[in-house]
């Protein structure tokens, strides 16, 4: 069966002119889809002969709760979800002062093998459809009864690794027809894939490039994140200064600081060279400890310290408030204690 969710309004006016029916038919199933419909019968505006069709033809695909935290701190909700095929992905809604945010997943699991990260050590099992991206804030904004200002992909999964289905939410997403969340209020977040960064640059939409660094020298960053051996730091950064050429917007570099690691006075003197001048910001963000994982986070002081020499010598670092915290908010967690129960990881 086709899955309309995850077509774009273009591809949606193909179905239904190529099985006879007339385009602006797509317009109305697009707009219904969009605003949380869960049958066709609820399409109150199309012919019963075209429900009919369509209840043979096609379906709406749907990501079912499978649980739900909602912190006691601050209001922070976590979903787990059910896929149609039973794997699991997370999703996480914060409330900010600008409004509501939902970082999504756009993979089962992640093949990008970063050292410190829990999504990775399953290895990946498959792409979400833009369908499934897409539905993690659909699901969340009918539950919570919200709207959704800002998106960020920040889940489970390298979103730059499963480029062809997350442009397609992207474009489903921002459509004035879909929930029209401008470009501006998505980032997406990578690992460093410096040729996807390059082919996401020529869709030149001003979506918020967030670059997880980590770590300023190359043979520390290559033994966190195995993807630096393929595209150094050097050529990672050439790739943000094309991006921010096309797109003008600023960029934005995560730098998780793991004790003794990465938290030195010389990588903040490194990391001054690499990003002096340049149009960006950093987020400081304490590692989240891991099962079975080495890693600790640094101490107050050292990310203090590390954050006083970034922003002495002119960058703008600020350290990422902590969410969630009593319910295991950052991502990868719920689903490996999932899977663990279920007894396959
Ligand atoms: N694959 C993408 C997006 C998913 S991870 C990426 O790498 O950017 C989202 C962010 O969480 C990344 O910056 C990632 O490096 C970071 N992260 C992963 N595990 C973490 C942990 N244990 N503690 C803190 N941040 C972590």
């Amino acid at each position: 069966m086709i899955d309309l969710k995850s077509k774009n309004l273009q591809e949606l006016e193909s179905f239904v002119t190529e099985n006879g029916f007339p385009r602006f038919r797509a317009g109305q199933i697009f707009a219904w889809i969009h605003r949380g419909v869960r049958t066709f019968e609820e399409m109150t505006d199309l012919p019963k002969s075209m429900i009919a069709f369509l209840n043979e033809n096609a379906q709406i695909s749907f990501v079912q709760a499978e649980q739900k935290f909602v912190s006691a701190l601050d209001g922070t909700v976590k979903y787990l979800y059910r896929l149609n095929d039973g794997n699991f992905v997370e999703s996480v809604v914060m409330k900010y002062h600008h409004g509501y945010t939902v970082c999504v997943s756009s993979q089962v699991g992640c093949r990008m093998g970063c050292a410190f990260c829990q999504s990775t050590k399953g290895g990946k099992i498959r792409d979400l459809t833009p369908a499934e991206i897409l539905d993690q804030i659909l699901y969340a904004a009918r539950d919570l009864n919200i709207s959704i200002g800002n998106i960020v992909m920040m889940g489970i999964g390298e979103p730059l690794d499963n480029l062809e289905n997350v442009l397609k939410f992207l474009e489903i997403v921002n459509h004035p027809k879909g929930i029209c969340i401008g470009y501006r209020h998505i980032s997406v977040s990578t690992c460093g894939l410096a040729d996807k960064i390059r082919l996401l640059a020529q869709y030149n939409k001003p979506i918020t490039l967030s670059i997880s660094l980590h770590a300023p020298f190359d043979d520390l960053r290559s033994s966190m994140m195995p993807v630096n051996k393929k595209f150094n730091i050097k050529t990672l950064l050439q790739a943000c200064d094309d991006y921010q050429k096309v797109t003008g917007r600023r960029i934005s570099f995560e730098y998780t600081l793991v004790d003794g690691v990465n938290d030195s006075r010389a990588c903040a003197m490194e990391l001054v060279s690499l990003l002096k001048g340049k149009l960006c910001h950093i987020n400081l963000i304490p590692v989240n400890k891991i099962q079975n994982g080495t890693f600790d986070p640094s101490s107050q002081k050292s990310i203090s310290a590390f954050q006083d020499i970034l922003i002495r010598h002119g960058l703008n670092a600020t350290v990422r408030r902590t969410l969630g915290a009593d319910i295991a908010a950052s991502c990868g967690q719920l689903r490996s204690k999932r899977i663990e129960k279920e007894g396959s990881l």
